[in-house]
């Protein structure tokens, strides 16, 4: 057998399997294949896609990823029962490169409590299930349950069984989450030192976090010679989670000198599918979460901001952009227009200075209102902003209030004339009606707020407006001295520039 590159670690992503069998979490087909896809793109080595024994629905889900994904191995769990070992081979009969994971409990108080073996009952049910495994599959992976609580001696003895009958990787599992970095590093060691005669085989390591030490553990594993890391996307798991797949990968590439390894993550998409498992499992992100936490790459103190606006590495161990974020200077009420102007160039805008000027004071209405702006939301007011300039308001008149507000403006196109337009109807379909007569562009009005507010010692309107303009869904925020001018200036900002068969109405 191939003796492995002792540089690679092996990814082997168990989101799908230990991810999904986080209380609370459940996962559609449709989902898992969504998943299992972005885990391809991602790059990792294996995917465990489920525990076919557990349910019919299980088996069909590891089924529809053995027939979509074809780079990485895809993985079936079993436990030694020749039941559980027909449902993972069945499941795994369409996949290119099928894995079979099979397991038991090694540690005394599982042995006693649960399985009600002895040890050498244990060894020899172990022995039969890696037998049917092999039968079934040629790339069989065995698992000592709770090994972190297993007799050394008696480890050391079921991991020398299962890599002579034919086993490629023994995993190492801290199923409770009860080890420490030292100690799981000596478990490692003395596991390397009974496989010495075995240089083929991949020895795995699998934390959870009940002490919050799974990705620390795992790395000491991996230091001490362990060459596949089981780990899922955000850390999701049983109990307190495993070890976050995001979380080992940079390390390892951060702390390249501690880690001198490779892996094939594409680390980019780390972000993305981050986000992905976010949006299916229902369970959010912290936001100081490491790597993939929306403040893992925001400053908002001024010191911290001024450094990073010198060079990211002040304050910064991992660029932004190598895990698919950007670096965000948190943005509030108490940014100068430097700041925010520096914002915005970090991410290509540029804006005029009338258009800085009132993108700014878009922004700072609502940082005083609402608190920090999100990013995307900078970005809308930015665009806005910046699409201001086909057309320039002259004159708003307005009278009526309700139903009955009626509007009148003038506008002027880029090429100097001037338009006229007027409408009638509640407040923002009077202002749609008038822009749309005077600007000759179709404008559905989608949804609208508008309101006054005081801001320092005096008082101006807001509006925000979701429109649609010929066949483009666009939304725009204005501040104005009235309502209807903040309406018209909202709507007036994203018209597209006059079109050469404009029709003048007036
Ligand atoms: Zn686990």
């Amino acid at each position: 057998m191939e003796t492995p590159d002792p540089e690679r670690l092996i990814v082997f992503d168990t989101t799908l399997r230990d991810g999904e069998q986080s209380p609370g979490i459940s996962l559609n087909v449709a989902q898992k294949l969504e998943i299992a896809r972005a885990l391809e793109a991602l790059g990792v080595d294996v995917i465990e896609a489920g525990f076919p024994a557990a349910s019919p629905g299980d088996l069909q889900a590891v089924s529809a990823v053995a027939s979509a994904v074809a780079g990485p191995a895809v993985c079936a769990l079993a436990r030694c029962h020749e039941g559980d070992i027909r449902a993972a081979e069945q499941a795994l009969r369409t996949a290119a490169r099928p894995r079979m994971h099979v397991f038991i409990a090694t540690s005394p108080i599982h042995r006693r409590h649960k399985l009600k073996l002895t040890a050498a009952q244990v060894l020899q049910r172990a022995r039969q299930g890696i037998r049917l495994a092999l039968e079934a599959c040629p790339d069989v992976q065995f698992s000592a349950e709770d090994a972190t609580r297993t007799e050394p001696g008696f480890l050391a003895e079921v991991v020398t069984m299962a890599v002579e009958s034919g086993v490629r990787t023994v995993n190492i599992p801290d199923t409770v989450g009860y080890t420490t970095p030292v100690e799981y590093a000596q478990t490692i060691e003395s596991v390397c030192r009974a496989l010495r005669s075995q240089p083929h085989a991949v020895i795995s390591v699998h934390c959870h976090d009940d002490l919050g030490m799974a990705v620390a553990n795992s790395l000491a594993g991996v230091a001490a010679g362990a060459r596949q890391v089981e780990c899922t996307i955000n850390g999701i798991g049983e109990r307190a989670g495993n070890a976050a797949l995001e979380e080992i990968v940079m390390a390892v590439r951060t702390r390249h000198d501690r880690w001198p390894l490779r892996t094939g993550i594409e680390s980019r998409r780390l972000t993305g599918i981050s986000g992905l498992v976010s949006r299916h499992t229902g369970f959010t992100v912290p936001p100081n979460k490491a790597i993939v936490g929306a403040n893992a790459f925001a400053h908002e103190s001024g010191i911290h901001q001024h450094g990073v606006l010198g060079d990211t590495r002040t304050y910064e161990i991992i660029r932004a952009e190598e895990v698919g974020a950007s670096t965000s200077l948190v943005l509030g009420k108490h940014s100068g227009r430097h700041a925010f102007e520096n914002w915005l160039h970090g991410r290509g805008v540029t804006l005029q200075p009338r258009a800085l000027e009132s993108a700014f004071q878009v922004f700072k209405a609502e940082a005083d209102r609402a608190g920090p702006v999100d990013d995307r939301r900078i970005l809308a007011i930015a665009r806005a902003a910046q699409a201001a300039g086909e057309w320039r308001v002259l004159d708003v008149r307005s009278v009526g209030a309700g139903k009955a507000c009626r509007i009148e403006l003038e506008l002027q196109s880029r090429d100097g004339r001037v338009h006229r337009g007027c409408g009638a109807g509640t407040l923002p379909e009077a202002v749609a009606a008038a822009v749309s007569g005077a600007s000759g562009v179709e404008i559905g009005l989608l949804t609208c707020a508008h309101e006054l507010q005081s801001i320092g010692d005096g008082t101006q309107a807001s509006a925000r407006v979701e429109v649609r303009i010929v066949d483009t869904v666009r939304s725009g925020v204005a501040v104005a001295p009235s309502e209807a001018e903040a309406l018209v200036h909202a709507i007036v900002d994203m018209l597209p520039a006059p079109s050469g068969r404009l029709e003048v109405t007036s």
